[in-house]
């Protein structure tokens, strides 16, 4: 083997998937019907079982290939195989460390590179560019000028911008920005000091959610606490591969969110949960934050895992309605809290709850993958809408802002009409419905 090749293997095997948790994979197949890509194309390569003996031939010095690179894209990095698993395979974090090293050899134009530093390292991390980005966005949708760029295609000449665009939400204003800093009082007696993450895209983008996500939570007397310092979880850079630029984000939002002032630390992103839930294992190699991070992760809850581990509060109306119920990945798989959503809606007076068929697999949402894999991801999402129509439910349940955007766009293309909602957007209509 020449030296570039020995240097070459050596790099591969120091920044991809460890190999004890490859060598946890007993090929029995078991995953192939719980992972969506297969399930769409029958194919080995990729399937769970196929991918991580690709990640294994690389661990082993082969080189990384174009089509190695193919099937891991492809990877919804859902975590639906790590459900399905009787072995206990982190596919997880197999599918963050390969993704990781193939950062290393993906060769990217300058412009994508520029706008993918831009977004994921400046944008997300930084509020007073978060907010002009959003103001940008909201003129741009509210003048028009998106619905013309749209209509006449024009859009498809802006190249990776375009691909940008696609994946932009709607701009939500008022923003949440200046609640960011504000304690909020519980209503009646204050059981619980809650600690609010706002995230950081859905400041603008899911401003509504985050209102009726301090709203409910004052209804069950929490005092929130909106923490003034805290920003993006670094969800974005993990699944991207950018791991140091992820942990930077982990320290920065253990330091802006101290544990010890707050009974529970809540987040209402499924995706950034997920995350969150996991620095311990990010900052692992961290001595001066390793503990920090063990601390954080003890109070931090998925809103509907709290909501659902305390008493509700009486004074929901009934909301007249069949209603039927996405998991997201992040929540089911990667945190793996099924049973706390459906709770909270059954709690809702009133309401007919209907379960669809395959109501885990991903609707095909996954960060951008439904613009970087848009065939597979659409294929994705018009089965999911055949699985959500058959229950001729009238509104659309999930718990991950990314999976309300999908699920709208599922509506918009394959759907009838539903509303898209977040569980607790569903709470606090009804704590809000009038008699
Ligand atoms: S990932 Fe788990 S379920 Fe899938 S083949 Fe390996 S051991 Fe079997
Ligand atoms: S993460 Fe999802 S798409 Fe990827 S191999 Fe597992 S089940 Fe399949």
């Amino acid at each position: 083997m020449a030296e570039s090749e020995v240097m070459a293997a050596a790099e591969h095997a120091s920044a991809g998937p460890k190999q004890a948790d490859l060598d946890r994979c007993v090929h029995c197949g078991l995953c192939l019907n719980a992972c969506p890509t297969y399930r769409e194309l029958g194919l080995e390569m990729d399937s769970p079982r196929g991918r991580i003996y690709q990640m294994n031939q690389v661990a082993n010095g082969a080189p990384i290939t174009p089509d190695y690179m193919k099937h891991l894209d492809l990877c919804l990095a859902c975590r639906g195989c790590e459900t399905a698993c009787p072995s206990g395979v982190p596919y997880g974090r197999l599918i963050e460390g390969a993704r990781a090293q193939l950062e290393n050899y993906r060769e990217r134009g300058l412009l994508a590179r520029g706008v993918r530093a831009l977004l994921l390292k400046r944008l997300v991390s930084s509020r007073s560019l978060l907010q002009i980005a959003g103001a940008g966005l909201y003129l741009y949708q509210a003048s028009g000028l998106q619905r013309a760029l749209r209509a006449t295609g024009l859009i498809k000449l802006l190249g990776p911008l375009g691909d940008i665009e696609a994946l932009a939400p709607s701009a939500e204003v008022p923003f949440f920005f200046p609640q960011i800093g504000k304690t909020f009082p519980a209503e009646g007696e204050k059981r619980f000091r809650v600690a609010f993450l706002a995230g950081c895209i859905a400041n603008v983008a899911f401003a509504r959610l985050n209102e009726a996500t301090v709203r409910v939570l004052q209804k069950n007397g929490c005092e929130v606490v909106i923490p003034s310092q805290q920003g993006c979880c670094g969800a974005l850079a993990v699944h991207a591969g950018l791991r140091e630029e992820a942990q930077r984000l982990a320290r920065a939002e253990i330091d802006a969110v101290p544990a010890k002032d707050f009974d529970v630390i809540v987040t209402n992103a499924a995706g950034c949960g997920s995350t969150l839930k996991e620095y311990g294992e990010l900052l692992g190699d961290d001595d001066a934050y390793r503990e920090k991070a063990h601390d954080f992760v003890a109070k931090l809850k998925d809103i509907t895992e709290f909501l659902a581990s305390i008493e509700l509060r009486p004074g929901m109306r009934a909301v007249d309605a069949v209603v039927t119920y996405q998991d997201s990945c992040h929540l089911a798989h990667g945190q793996k809290i099924t049973s706390a959503p459906r709770k909270l809606i059954r709690a809702v007076p009133g309401l007919t709850f209907r379960e669809m068929v395959a109501a885990d697999t991903c609707c095909g949402s996954a960060g951008t993958y439904n613009v970087l894999q848009n065939e597979m991801a659409t294929q994705l999402l018009e089965h999911k809408l055949q699985n959500v129509n058959a229950t001729k439910a009238s509104i659309l349940l999930s718990a991950n802002p990314g999976c309300l955007l999908q699920l709208r766009a599922g509506v918009r293309m394959f759907g009838r009409g539903q509303r898209v909602m977040h569980v607790v957007e569903l709470l606090d209509l009804a704590y809000s419905s009038k008699e």
